[in-house]
């Protein structure tokens, strides 16, 4: 049954689309109606194959019936409870559970709603833990160019790319390394890439000889930086990162919205590098993105000394719908299924490989300049146009879906990091449709 269809125009007046070039959506519009597995139907009956997880985020793809029906046995059971000063049994069930599951002692769980809360959530521990160490004039936060980290003012502030800047302000002390991006050295790695990892952690020291130590409260990466073109860290980089962190009393905080659950080929990219982060933000996979949910993880020695200050409000910080017992319901259905499936190394194993190898056997294609990933995340890039910097990405984005393929346009890349249970055949599928979308594109 569609409920849109060619037949019955819907008006694109009224929805203001995030992320989107919303008036040329409204002439080409992309909708998916249903989904199931690897695959969004269109409301014409289409099939879309999801190279994507959505937005990175349907790590156990679509249509999960085991979620639906938590989703639905917890409505009835407890729509909604109070998440100041009241509780619900499922918030500390789930806490528990992803504290055994997480590395070292990330034992401590804050729940948000979003990759964006967990970034602010993320910087406000960070604060608190230092102030409470009588170490109140640590606020500066260094971050990293081509980072994102959400929306909010915070994430504008930490984030590193331009466009979601560029409008909005600096409303925080943050400074920023560079990217580890070096196609000059790195271009067509698989995994982690061979130079430069020690030198460009290095540059934090500068960072912090210039802006001394006492005024750095954090630093905080993506382990892979996601939206800004799928960049891994290369070899010894998170490591030296953390070393010099650690001589300074600086905190290292690891936004895993993108790489955890299952994405790097462990549960999170923090086992998959071996490298304890002492915060961590998530959100996406912890649903499967069934029901809107974040969390920030940290270790035991934060949660200490913040407790130690107050016998009150300790942290005076939380969302109407944290831990929200319909987001507890799916994420504790979720983790069952990637436990049953065996998904959390899936992405290393065989289909991992394979795709990786379908992404350098892209290289051919006209224009490209690098392909690059791991496991089950990965990007082609390519020379940009002359004169329309960032137009492949959203052409190819476009072209795809004209073949039945639905990928992200990262500038002049595209990114692909499909769910967890995809097959082989999937992967020739996409392979297929995205060569055909590139003769028409380039
Ligand atoms: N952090 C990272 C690394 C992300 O990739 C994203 C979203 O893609 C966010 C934070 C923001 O998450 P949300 O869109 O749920 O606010």
């Amino acid at each position: 049954m569609t409920a849109y269809s060619r037949n019955k125009p819907i008006s694109f007046d009224n929805h203001w689309m995030p992320f989107t070039a919303n008036q040329d959506f409204a002439q080409n519009p992309r909708l998916v109606q249903s989904a199931k597995g690897m695959h969004y139907l269109t409301p014409e009956g289409e099939e879309i194959l999801d190279m994507t997880a959505g937005l990175w985020c349907c790590n156990l793809g679509h249509g999960r019936d085991e979620i639906a029906d938590a989703v639905h046995g917890q409505f009835k059971e407890l729509d909604f409870a109070p998440s100041f000063n009241f509780g619900h049994p499922l918030s500390f069930e789930l806490s528990e559970r992803l504290a055994k599951m997480l590395p070292g002692d990330l034992n401590n769980l804050f729940f948000t709603n979003s990759g964006s809360e967990s970034a602010d959530t993320a910087i406000k521990i960070a604060y608190a833990y230092h102030d409470a160490k009588g170490d109140t004039g640590r606020k500066r936060i260094i971050s990293r160019q081509r980072a994102y980290h959400g929306v909010n003012f915070c994430g504008v502030s930490l984030g590193g790319l331009t466009a979601n800047r560029r409008a909005f302000g600096q409303w925080l002390p943050v400074d920023h390394l560079n990217s580890t991006h070096d196609l000059s050295r790195n271009s067509f790695t698989i995994g982690q890439p061979e130079y430069g990892g020690a030198d460009m952690a290095n540059e934090l020291e500068n960072l912090i000889a210039f802006h001394d130590a006492s005024t750095i409260a954090a630093v905080i990466v993506e382990p892979i930086a996601g939206a800004g073109g799928v960049l891994l860290p290369p070899k010894g980089y998170l490591k030296r990162l953390r070393e010099i962190c650690d001589q300074h009393g600086i905190l290292l905080i690891f936004d895993e919205v993108i790489t955890g659950f299952g994405r790097t080929g462990k549960a999170f990219a923090a086992e998959t590098f071996g490298v304890v982060p002492d915060i961590m933000t998530m959100a996406k996979g912890i649903t499967s993105a069934t029901v809107p949910m974040g969390a920030v993880a940290c270790r035991d020695f934060i949660k200490e000394a913040v407790f130690s200050t107050s016998q009150g409000i300790e942290f005076f910080h939380g969302y109407t719908y944290s831990a929200h017992p319909l987001a507890c319901a799916a994420s504790l259905a979720a983790l069952d299924i990637y436990d049953r499936e065996n998904l959390w190394d899936r992405a290393s194993g065989p289909v991992g490989d394979k795709l990786q190898e379908a992404l350098q056997s892209l290289k051919d294609l006209p224009r490209v300049i690098d392909a690059r990933g791991m496991a089950f995340i990965g990007a082609i890039e390519f020379e940009p146009l002359e004169g329309k910097p960032g137009a492949i990405g959203a052409a190819l984005l476009k072209e795809c879906w004209n073949q039945g393929i639905m990928i992200r346009g990262l500038g002049d890349a595209i990114a692909v990091s499909p769910p967890l249970i995809m097959e082989e055949a999937h992967i020739e599928r996409f392979v297929d449709g995205f060569r055909k979308a590139v003769k028409v594109v380039l």
